[in-house]
């Protein structure tokens, strides 16, 4: 038997390594096993959000947003520039220094906060022992008081559109074409479909994306959700809803896409396809026989509201869990387990969890959408503004989009905000804080607002909740 620890978390994504920082700035020794590999084979840190999810994908969403305002908004500025050309090899080298920035970083964190971090797969025994196979094969054994399970997610495939090298790809692969493809087909225009949607269009492919739902993005407020369409709709982003993908082929190194929709059976050729249908939860080879771990009927490890498994002193986070599948939602569940092994009392509150889609502009969205709450028999009093009335949107040439803030009408109390706006993620936060601390609209509409700021829509927006924008007719 080797060393024993008081936690041992699997997995170092964000839920994984947050929860291992956390336990160790509290006082507990504690391990963090990893399998993920690199292309050089070295382990890395960060999981799915660092190397393939939230910060590669942002990495190419800005560098194809700067590119696009150099190619369709600098002159317009008086900045004049010639035809400016993508170099889409630059760009996935820029990319890459952001992954190693930021996987490095988990590693210094690691060593700093005295993690031990361990090379290789994971897996549950019984008794919270954890058998860790290394990437030799040699198998150890470790000890723990609390195992803490971040074992995270992986992308859905569909029968209809098998991964097909180079043609057919998922989230992964298109974070990887070498070269803009002409014809980019995306099926699925949800969150990371949108995101990855927009980076090719940007830098010139003819996107279409094919989304089985009949109602674009359900879950943000219908007005909210209206006008990203139609901005997206005029960037170039062919979205059909209502159509089912049935099969495809590969002919001549294209992609021949079958699907039906309300006029029946159609065919469209791509030259490559991305499949963004969703992720599952990972737990393969990660639980052993004994292991007393359930998993629910969709395959997510089952855990209760503070992420205790069927067997004392094992939790699970993240991804693997049920729940929105967020960096920040696995990462603020990693803290709270550690604060709870720790002997603290700690919960989250999952009404407050941010959500945000990275095209330009921005949606973000916390809390209930207008439609949520009257289907829950809610009364609700709303308010909109417009950044087109914004002095600091004008002035950033930026000034699509709107705030909408969602109020209960009896007791004033906020229960959502959805935002279409530039820098609509960083807006989103005031929600996130107004929700959590049970702020009324009004709170927010008697809070001075630095002027000119994007933010000052918010305020207007709370205004507007009774009636009062200042700068609306
Ligand atoms: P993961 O990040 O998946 O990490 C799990 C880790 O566990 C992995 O490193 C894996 O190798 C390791 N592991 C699994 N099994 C074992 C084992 N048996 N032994 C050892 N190690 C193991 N979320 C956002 O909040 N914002 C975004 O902008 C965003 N953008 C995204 C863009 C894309 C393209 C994708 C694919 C996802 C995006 N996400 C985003 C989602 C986000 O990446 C996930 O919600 C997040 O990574 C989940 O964290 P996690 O720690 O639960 O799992």
């Amino acid at each position: 038997m080797a060393d024993k620890f008081d936690v041992i978390v699997i997995g170092a994504g964000p839920g994984g390594y947050v929860a291992a920082i956390r336990a160790a700035q509290l006082g507990l020794k504690t391990a963090c096993v990893e399998k993920w590999v690199n292309k050089e084979g070295k382990t890395v840190h960060g999981g799915t959000c660092l190397n393939v999810g939230c910060i590669p994908s942002k990495a190419l969403l800005e560098t194809s947003h700067k590119f696009v305002e150099a190619r369709d908004h600098y002159n317009e500025i008086g900045i004049e520039v010639g035809e400016p050309t993508p170099n889409v090899a630059k760009m996935h080298e820029f990319k890459e220094q952001v992954i190693a920035k930021n996987v490095g970083g988990i590693s210094a964190l690691f060593k700093a906060n005295g993690v031990t971090a361990l090379e290789g797969s994971g897996k549950v025994l019984s008794s919270k022992q954890v058998e860790v196979t290394g990437h030799d094969g040699e198998k150890a054994t470790y000890e723990a008081d609390n195992i803490v399970i971040a074992s995270g997610s992986v992308p859905v495939e569909i029968p209809p559109t098998p991964l097909t090298e180079g043609l057919i790809v998922n989230s992964t692969g298109a974070l990887e074409f070498e070269e803009v493809p002409k014809r980019l087909g995306v099926i699925g225009a949800g969150v990371i479909g949108l995101e990855l949607g927009s980076v090719w269009n940007r830098l010139g492919s003819e996107v279409t994306m094919l989304e089985a739902m009949d109602t674009f993005l359900p879950m943000v407020d219908k007005d909210i959700a209206k006008e990203t369409q139609k901005l997206l709709k005029k960037q170039g982003l062919d979205i059909r809803l209502g159509t089912r993908v049935t099969g495809s082929e590969i002919k001549d190194n294209e992609v021949v896409v079958k699907y039906a929709d309300a006029e029946g059976e159609k065919e469209i050729t791509f030259d490559k396809l991305i499949v963004c249908v969703g992720r599952r939860p990972y737990t393969e080879a990660l639980l052993g026989e004994d292991a007393g771990v359930n998993l629910d009927e969709r395959g997510f490890i089952f855990v209760d509201d503070q992420c205790r498994t069927s067997v004392p002193g094992v939790y699970a986070i993240g991804d693997c869990v049920r729940g929105q599948m967020l960096a920040h939602k696995a990462s603020e569940e990693g803290m709270m387990v550690a604060d709870i092994i720790a002997g603290h009392k700690a919960e989250m509150n999952y009404d407050a969890i941010p959500c945000v889609i990275y095209t330009s502009p921005e949606v973000a969205w916390v809390g209930m959408t207008e439609q949520d709450a009257k289907a829950a028999g809610i009364e609700v009093k709303t308010g909109s503004f417009p950044f087109s009335a914004n002095g600091r949107a004008l002035a950033n040439n930026a000034a699509e989009g709107s705030a909408k803030v969602i109020a209960d009408a009896e007791t004033d109390r906020i229960l959502g905000m959805h935002i279409v706006s530039q820098h609509a993620g960083e807006l989103i936060a005031q929600g996130v804080i107004a929700m959590e601390f049970g702020s009324s609209a009004e709170d927010i509409a008697l809070t001075c607002y630095a002027h000119p700021s994007t933010s000052e829509a918010i305020h207007e927006a709370a205004l507007a909740v009774d009636g009062h924008a200042i700068h609306m007719a």
